[in-house]
């Protein structure tokens, strides 16, 4: 089966079809860095991170530009509210955001441009947008003229006459309600940067138009984001790049909502699903799972229960891959190779992730079957096939990005590891010798740090709370 995607602008399925062979620019709209991230927020990176780990799994050269926008409306009135400058709100919560993504192991960005490194670009694409005809200047504000672009509303599947504003529709000077600002003119004690058309601060859309074709050129592969993106964003992105002439993206892919009470996640919750919050209650590895298991585009209604669940669900897996290398000795490197096509099929339709896992989880039945029956051969082959399998979902346990623990290293896990085998050691040596008091306080004394000894009939085994 040829790898393919639901594309939005067409509304369809469509074959997968690189414009250079063997290659992939994937532009995803990152983080509005006003605030800490909560589950939602973080939906769409950990989405786009399983499409980039399938593309370079089906031997795609991805190059993955994901933006920082870290300025906005939003931003400077929490940082006059706070009375600090605008960059300390962005660089805190641009901190929080890439804690988030490095702590539920997304693969970091090959690019990660934020908007305010790039607003010469910006105003380049504004000078060209108005020489021929898109984009023009009024009191300070510069403005896309939607009626100058026929294909304005194609994506979102609106004719421009039913549209309704946008939403500086109160600004001076517009041709057109529906007409959006590119570019705003400062006003007393906001942030600005010189151009042209006078001070001023970047709008959006533009932002994103400009480091799109500065990091992947005027035309590329896949550009993704947030059902929310749609429209206006995507559609004025469109307008403006395509407007100066690229072709722009050739496939739209929108990553559905973490939803609560059946509306879009947001900020009113209070800060319990704050991902740093949610971290300390649940492994970060099983709240990557419950994100990852549902399909990119199906809405993900949250609860606790859900979360433990799926938790649980990881576990199966990992409990399996746990048991299997324990009996069959060292696991080595992830073997591609040993992934199951059923597997595959389903990745390749559309990231289909749940027809994935299914297929993940009969090979852990089957597994566990072999384990049952003290068949190794068919144990290892499990184990390769699992393993190959959880790796391109981002969710090998003896992947760096989970072995390595905070501030440490996968050295330090190693060492820890080789620590706690002494420890279980000396204990064994005690009950063999019928010294059970010995015994019982060592194993007293690893509880006390955390450490759960759990004796099975092939050893001790092991594991950290929480
Ligand atoms: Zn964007």
């Amino acid at each position: 089966m040829a790898l393919r995607f639901y594309d939005t602008a067409t509304r369809s399925i469509r074959d997968f079809v690189p414009l250079q062979p063997g290659r992939c620019g994937i532009y995803l709209c990152g983080a509005t860095v006003q605030a800490p991230p909560h589950v939602g927020h973080i939906r769409s990176g950990i989405n786009f991170d399983v499409v980039w780990r399938w593309l370079a799994a089906r031997g795609y050269e991805v190059t993955f530009v994901r933006n920082v926008t870290d300025i906005d409306d939003k931003i400077i009135a929490r940082a006059a509210a706070e009375g600090v400058p605008f960059w300390q709100i962005a660089m805190r919560n641009e901190r929080a955001f890439a804690r988030a993504y490095d702590v539920l192991g997304c693969l970091p960005p090959t690019y990660e441009p934020r908007a305010t490194g790039h607003v010469p670009e910006m105003v380049s694409l504004m000078r060209r947008l108005i020489d021929l005809g898109h984009g023009y200047a009024a009191a300070g504000d510069v403005y896309f003229d939607v009626r100058s672009f026929p294909a304005y509303g194609a994506l979102s599947g609106q004719r421009i006459d039913d549209m309704l504003a946008s939403a500086d529709s109160e600004a001076a000077g517009k041709r057109d309600v529906r007409d959006f600002a590119m570019w705003k003119s400062a006003k007393p004690g906001e942030p600005q940067w010189e151009t042209p058309w006078g001070p001023g601060r970047p709008g959006w859309h533009v932002e994103c138009s400009a480091m799109a074709e500065k990091y992947l050129g005027p035309a590329f592969d896949i550009h993704g984001g947030g059902l929310d993106l749609i429209f206006p964003h995507h559609e004025n992105e469109i307008a403006q790049s395509q407007g100066a002439g690229g072709a722009f993206a050739s496939y739209w892919m929108h990553n559905a909502w973490v939803t609560t009470a059946g509306e879009k996640m947001s900020k009113s919750l209070g800060n319990s699903l704050l991902v740093d919050e949610v971290v300390q209650r649940v492994r970060p590895i099983e709240l990557r799972y419950y994100l990852v298991a549902a399909h990119y585009r199906s809405m993900i209604e949250y609860s606790d229960e859900a979360l433990a669940e799926a938790g649980q669900g990881f576990r199966r897996i990992e409990g399996f891959l746990h048991r299997a290398a324990e009996s069959v000795g060292e696991v080595g490197p992830v073997r591609p190779d040993a992934r199951p096509s059923a597997f595959d099929d389903a990745m390749d339709d559309d990231i289909g992730v749940p027809q994935a896992l299914a297929v993940v989880h009969d090979h852990v039945r089957a597994g566990n079957a072999a384990l049952a029956d003290g068949d190794d051969d068919r144990v290892a082959a499990e184990l390769h096939a699992v393993r190959a399998m959880v790796d391109v979902l981002g969710l090998d346990p003896w992947a760096p990005e989970w072995t390595r623990s905070a501030g440490g290293s996968g050295r330090t896990t190693e060492v820890v590891d080789a620590l706690v085998r002494v420890v279980l050691d000396q204990r064994q040596q005690a009950r063999a010798r019928k010294d059970y008091a010995a015994a019982d306080a060592i194993r007293d004394g690893l509880d006390a740090i955390g450490v759960r000894v759990e004796d099975t009939p092939t050893g001790a085994r092991w594991s950290i709370d929480g």
